[in-house]
């Protein structure tokens, strides 16, 4: 249900207009459809009582015929027939069936039987004649009396003589009105004497202001009346007619309530005046078309089953409001409602689908726009392809690389368009793209992978081609990615030289600071070896003073020892001077070093430790020992490290010291061996020697050896350890000698830096 309330607060304003709208002309529409079935129901209701007061109407129509003929009957067997029976027949007559208004017998009079039969009758109204016509006939003057005039002389008369149930008085001047003569009565007349039947004449308003019919059959004396029509016109002996009251044919006794009108109509005509409207309630004047639709007015047209009856029955009826029913209405708006919150539920979800789907072509726009982007940005050539092989696409540096036209490319076979080569290609080397379309899997271009564009210098190139999949997974293509390399290379090369040389410098200046701590750590030691010149110059130069003292100097020993001073100031300098350039800062000097020189500086350096420590050194230098090439300060910084680490070996034992330092040349090769009979190098010592930072010292950094080692490898050489046989360890360097080929390169690797 909340899904429900967020899904429908996404649907705009106006789409609840239209679910507002919807569920009115929804919920119109099926009440309009409920209320139809009402009427259906309402109208098979209407459509029954129609059949039962046709039947009711045929019923009494067949009554008058049967009347009427028994009447005609009865005065035909019996022609002298008493008025009284006569009068009795037709009085129970109209007790039972209220819809007869009169009957009256109309003799035969001749012409010659007018005088004796207007005798004959009793006079009621001395001033009319008997045998009388009303020319005017004009339905509300029946009663004028001047209406009436005697009847002219004819051959024949049907005077009109009883009316049972008797009229009111105003309508006894009916008495001695010639019926044949009259202009409804006379062709009806006509007709009975000559069918020998009921007739029936058209409506007529009567004396008293009703509707009527009336009925006339001939009256015979013979059984049967004769064949001809003329004999039976000629024989009839007089007539019976019978009125009845529209009204009360049409009278209904069910239903008391309803607003049913029946009206007659000849067959195809307007209903006729002759109407009789039971209704209750006035219908309204002009109903609107709501009314009408709501309400309308029901009508049927059904024809009277009697033969002599020319009338079809319009009954009508105008539908009660009570069919109106506001429980269907209630109903029908519920479900529309319903359909209306469905259809709104639906209309949301089908928004946000919708919107789901503009994001997601939104995202596919700007994704693609991107793909796009970057495809036209990178330096990486991009072409895909079809499963066919064609070319679909390239991107621009795939147009460079490749040397073509895009427009020329597309849809062509792709190798008519790049041709792959291997180098060096002992076998042949499967094709990637066709490799890449039958495993469906990324494959890498190979090593050795050329592209010889027509007409263009071949590129060596890596990359890979890689499958495309569409939605459904089925394979409809692969992307080819590639690379010159030749530029990666030059940026890789320079990049490493680059590195190189920070690492030789980086070294440079670790050896440096190494020989500064190393430096720190023999002040002292340096400091007393200083002492000892400055102290000599300083007894050489009293000497001098004292002996200038004297009355007669004597020269040559003044001068002897100014020249002792002199050398031993020297000698100072020369300390000074070398302990001055192994702490300078300087770049790396590759020159021709002399080996047994470097040991002889190590050698004074370090020449107050070793006094120090009573380590007694051995020295066997190599006479005419070829020169290496290296740099000279750094050289002396190994062979120092060596010393200075074999003299902490050396000072574990609580003997004296020794150590050996010996120069030779083996082959190619310059070696210098440091020996000492310290502690030698157990195996987890020996195995981590060249690590930095590995130490076996309190104080120790663990940097020496490691500096010493990438030293000696920077000249082309190799350092060594091990242990001696005897005890203790041995350090051991070789370095190439120098040859012409040292300079060729030192020149070469200037020029490269
Ligand atoms: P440090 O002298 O600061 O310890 P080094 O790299 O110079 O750093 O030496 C590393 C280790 O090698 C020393 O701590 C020591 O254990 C061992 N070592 C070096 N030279 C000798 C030697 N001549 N005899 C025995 N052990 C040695």
């Amino acid at each position: 249900m909340r899904a429900h309330l967020a899904l429908l607060r996404e649907l705009p304003a106006r789409r609840w207009l239209l679910v507002l709208l919807l569920w009115l002309a929804l919920g119109g529409a099926l009440a309009l459809f409920g209320h139809t079935l009402v009427l259906e129901r309402h109208r098979e209701g209407f459509e029954q009582t129609a059949r039962q007061i046709k039947q009711e109407l045929e019923s009494r129509l067949k009554v008058g015929e049967t009347l009427l003929f028994g009447l005609s009957e009865m005065l035909g067997y019996h022609p002298g027939l008493s008025v009284d029976r006569f009068y009795n027949y037709a009085l129970e007559a109209s007790r039972r069936y209220p819809f007869i208004y009169t009957m009256s017998y109309l003799p035969r009079v001749g012409a010659n039987e007018r005088a004796a039969f207007e005798q004959s009758l009793p006079l009621t109204d001395p001033s009319a004649p008997y045998i009388k016509d009303h020319p005017m006939a004009i339905a509300n003057d029946w009663r004028n009396r001047r209406g009436w005039v005697p009847a002219p002389p004819r051959a024949l008369y049907y005077p009109w003589l009883i009316a049972a149930p008797a009229l009111a008085k105003e309508d006894d001047a009916l008495t001695g009105f010639d019926m044949l003569n009259d202009r409804l009565f006379g062709p009806v007349l006509q007709k009975a004497f000559r069918s020998g039947e009921t007739e029936v004449t058209t409506p007529f308003v009567m004396m008293n202001g009703e509707t009527a019919l009336g009925y006339a059959r001939a009256i015979y004396h013979t059984t049967p009346p004769p064949e001809e029509p003329e004999q039976r016109t000629q024989q009839a002996s007089g007539a019976v007619v019978l009125m009845v009251r529209v009204n009360g044919l049409l009278e209904q006794h069910y239903p008391p309530s309803s607003r049913i009108s029946v009206s007659l109509s000849l067959y195809g005509d307007a209903p006729t005046p002759l109407e009789k409207t039971l209704y209750q309630g006035t219908p309204s004047a002009n109903p609107s078309s709501l009314e009408v639709l709501l309400l309308p007015r029901l009508s049927m047209r059904l024809p009277v089953d009697v033969p002599y009856f020319p009338y079809e029955l319009v009954i009508e009826e105008q539908v009660p409001e009570g069919v109106i029913q506001p429980s269907i209405l209630l109903a029908a708006l519920a479900f529309s409602g319903l359909l209306a919150y469905l259809s709104a539920v639906v209309m949301a979800q089908n928004i946000r689908t919708h919107r789901h789907h503009e994001d997601a072509v939104d995202d596919l726009y700007r994704e693609r726009g991107h793909a796009m982007v970057t495809l036209q940005a990178i330096n990486d050539a991009v072409l895909t392809v079809d499963t066919q092989m064609r070319v679909r696409y390239l991107n621009p540096m795939a147009v460079k690389l490749l040397g073509v036209e895009p427009e020329q490319t597309v849809g062509r076979p792709v190798y008519q368009t790049m041709q792959l080569r291997y180098e060096f290609a002992r076998q042949a080397v499967a094709d990637p793209i066709v490799l890449c379309l039958q495993r469906g899997q990324a494959v890498d271009l190979a090593e050795n992978c050329v592209l010889a564009p027509p007409d263009r210098e071949t590129l060596l190139i890596e990359g890979s081609v890689s499958p495309l999949f569409d939605r459904s997974g089925e394979l409809f293509g692969a992307v080819m990615a590639f690379r010159n390399t030749a530029p990666l290379r030059q940026r890789m090369l320079e990049a490493l030289e680059a590195s190189e040389k920070r690492l030789r410098q980086h070294e440079v200046e670790l050896a440096r600071v190494a020989r500064l701590n190393t430096m720190g750590e023999m002040a002292s030691g340096i400091a007393h070896e200083l002492n000892q010149p400055l102290s000599a110059i300083v007894s050489y130069c009293q000497a001098a003073l004292s002996l200038l003292g004297d009355d007669d100097p004597p020269k040559e020993m003044v001068v002897k020892a100014l020249h002792s001073s002199m050398t031993q100031a020297e000698r100072a300098g020369q300390i000074i001077q070398r302990l001055r350039a192994f702490v300078t800062k300087s770049q790396q000097q590759w020159v021709p070093v002399d080996l047994n020189l470097s040991v002889g500086n190590v050698l004074s350096l370090a020449e107050y430790d070793l006094r120090t420590s009573q380590i007694h050194v051995r020295t066997h230098l190599a006479p005419g020992l070829p020169l290496v090439f290296a740099d000279t300060i750094q050289i002396e910084q190994v062979i120092l490290n060596l010393l200075r680490n074999a003299i902490d070996a050396v000072q574990t034992r609580s003997d004296w010291g020794e150590l050996t330092l010996e120069t030779s040349l083996v082959q190619d090769k310059v070696c210098l061996s440091v020996r000492d009979n310290g502690c030698g190098l157990p195996d987890e010592v020996l195995d981590h020697l060249f690590d930095p930072f590995f130490t076996t010292k309190q104080h120790g950094m663990g940097l020496g050896l490691t500096i010493c080692h990438s030293i000696v490898e920077s000249f082309g050489g190799r350092l060594f350890a091990r242990n001696r046989l005897e005890g203790g360890a041995e350090f051991r360097i070789e370095l190439p000698r120098l040859s012409p080929g040292h300079f060729a390169q030192q020149a070469a690797s200037e020029r490269t830096i």
